[in-house]
């Protein structure tokens, strides 16, 4: 069997932050060093600041990402970016598919692997983000849900160097709500069954990141289950304490 792969956790900033929050992102470094040696750190800051924040960052141990990018490397799509854009400004991962995109923008999961494999073409990680709503997890179709979206919205080529899956449960994300640790194991084994059918040997080193309502109090009980590889943290990576709190599980 291979090696658990290497952690990641990841803070998604979401549409938060302004030129002053390199602060925060100096806080967020200054604590990083001996976590990293147990795990990837990375920072995904809104679009405006990934210059900014690569450049703080550069020679430190962060990573910055970001948060969603065009299918195309250029044209006439006004107000989008796309992933060369991201990795010209200084950004080594792109998340794609989060659910507030697939809701609020409507994205489907073809949308979601076109731009997946933009990633992949400019050499960013898509983080690909799958998971059940409310009412589908209610309806007993959280598998069903999760393993389609994933089979949707996995890119030709996809490997455990270019890619990471997040399972965020809609009903988790910003609510405080967490499923249980039966609940993440199974959606978790579930989505490592389907990489390793897809992808092969790599698909068993591919990480596999839990997010929704991640924070100090509750991380070394998310992050202890099996094929889980580290968080996607929306509201608490804004805190570098609270972030530094969550990677700790690492450095314990
Ligand atoms: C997210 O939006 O990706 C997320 C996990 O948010 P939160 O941690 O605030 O639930």
């Amino acid at each position: 069997m291979a090696s658990a792969p290497r952690p990641l956790v990841a803070g998604n900033w979401k549409m938060n932050g302004l030129k002053g929050s390199v602060g925060e992102l100096s806080k967020i470094m200054s604590g990083c060093g001996e976590l990293s040696r147990k795990a990837d750190l990375m920072i995904c800051p809104p679009t405006t600041l990934i210059a900014a924040f690569a450049d703080a960052a550069r020679g430190s141990q962060l990573q910055i990402g970001a948060q969603d990018c065009h299918a195309e490397p250029s044209g006439a799509f006004t107000g989008d970016v796309s992933a060369e854009m991201l990795a010209d400004a200084g950004a080594s991962a792109v998340i794609v598919g989060h659910s507030e995109r697939r809701t609020l923008h409507n994205e489907t999961d073809a949308q979601v692997r076109a731009k997946a494999l933009a990633a992949r073409r400019a050499g960013l990680i898509a983080i690909v983000c799958i998971g059940e709503t409310r009412a589908e997890r209610e309806a007993g179709q959280t598998l069903a849900v999760v393993g389609r979206q994933l089979e949707g919205s996995l890119p030709e080529g996809a490997s455990g160097d270019n890619l990471v899956v997040a399972y965020e449960p809609v009903w988790a994300i910003g609510t405080g709500l967490t499923p249980t640790v039966d609940d993440v194991s199974k959606v978790h084994a579930l989505i490592r069954q389907i990489l390793v059918r897809n992808l092969g040997l790599t698909g068993d080193v591919t990480r596999i990141i839990y997010g929704g309502s991640v924070k100090p109090a509750n991380a070394t009980e998310l992050l202890g289950i099996a094929n889980v590889n580290g968080a996607l943290i929306g509201g608490a990576s804004l805190k570098a304490a609270d972030f530094l709190g969550i990677a700790g599980v690492y450095g314990a």
